[in-house]
């Protein structure tokens, strides 16, 4: 594959060879980001393009109330490239989980990074109770670092990468204690994509940055979203839509408990709790922990639990019992 694309693409290959990732891991991982986003192996040279662009953004990602278990999602993917060539090529300027520096060069390294064009992501709800007193880091408030963030002018758009982030998630469940909100639902005019899930699907992430790249870049239209700010590539049907049980769900074999032989069978999980009907996402078909292609290993209702809802507004309202039948 002959790609031309100036000089970024021979300076991302030197970079990536010095961590011992070859130009072949890096077009493997092209092509594989290319089958998420529902496109043809040729659409590798394509993200290769947008990932190695000399005008590319930088990404600043700020961390708020969470468990951190979206970044770990990225990190702990199985491929031992993964992580090195997502967190390499996309030029994450401040990363505070991965980040060497702490303290004043910490924020040091935020101030230089916001002087330049780069994408936002936001990992975590954002509480706003009492001014935001309950979500602090530096004694400034998290509402306060998120919204210099995403309303400088450097700032190309905004990715709400987990459930948290986009809707609020676990911190927002009932009773809300910090009154923690979504990224959309406090900066209702910015830009914003969500790309929910507890955690999400990292290739949807990956999918979603090359996209956002790609617009800031080459001036590429912006993924279609649907009602929920989620683009339709990877949220545009339900769990239960490709689900290998839904043949089970047709004939009305329900697995009585989960460790009954019809679960081991493959029966449906519905009566046992499963929200895939009512859930917008591609595990079924994308699963974890990726492999050539850009389809993973397995995924929640294939290892036998159900699908709790995690990447739907509220689930943890909506959603529960998650082990008793939807009403
Ligand atoms: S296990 Fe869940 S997602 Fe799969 S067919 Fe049954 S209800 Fe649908
Ligand atoms: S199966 Fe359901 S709960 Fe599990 S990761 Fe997918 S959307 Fe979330």
């Amino acid at each position: 594959m002959k790609i031309s694309v100036g000089h970024g693409l021979a300076d991302a290959e030197k970079r990536l060879e010095e961590r011992g990732v070859s130009r072949r891991d890096f077009m493997k991982f092209c092509g594989m980001v290319a089958a998420t986003m529902g496109m043809g192996p040729a659409y590798a040279t394509e993200v290769a393009a947008a990932l190695t662009a000399d005008n590319r953004p930088s990404v600043i990602w700020l961390h708020n109330a969470e468990c951190t278990g979206c970044s770990e999602a990225i990190l702990r993917i199985a491929d031992p490239y993964i992580d090195t060539l997502i967190l390499d090529v996309i030029s994450l300027e401040y990363q505070e989980t991965i980040m060497a520096a702490a303290g004043e060069m910490a924020e040091k390294a935020l101030h230089d990074a916001m002087k330049k064009p780069y994408l936002l992501v936001v990992e975590g709800g954002i509480p706003t109770k009492d001014k935001g007193i309950y979500g602090m880091v530096g004694g400034v408030t998290m509402i306060e670092m998120v919204k210099s963030a995403i309303t400088s002018p450097n700032c190309k758009g905004t990715i709400a990468y987990g459930t948290c982030a986009a809707y609020g998630g676990v911190q927002a469940a009932k009773p809300n204690p910090t009154d923690a909100k979504g990224v959309k639902a406090l900066f209702p005019k910015s830009l914003v994509i969500n790309v929910p899930g507890c955690p999400p699907n990292p290739v949807n992430m990956i999918g979603t940055v090359v996209a956002a790249i790609a617009t800031v870049t080459k001036g590429a239209p912006l993924p279609e979203l649907d009602g929920d700010l989620r683009p339709k590539v990877f949220f545009g049907e339900t769990v239960h839509d490709k689900c290998e049980r839904l043949p089970f769900f047709e004939k009305d074999q329900f697995a009585p408990s989960f460790d009954s032989p019809e679960a081991k069978k493959g029966w449906c999980l519905y009566k046992l709790g499963c929200k895939g009907p009512s859930t917008y996402n591609n595990c079924p078909t994308k699963k974890f922990n990726p492999l050539d292609k850009g389809v993973g290993v397995s995924w929640p209702v294939q290892a036998g639990h159900p699908c709790i809802g995690c990447s739907e507004p509220n689930f943890w309202d909506k959603m529960s019992p998650f082990y008793e039948m939807e009403k």
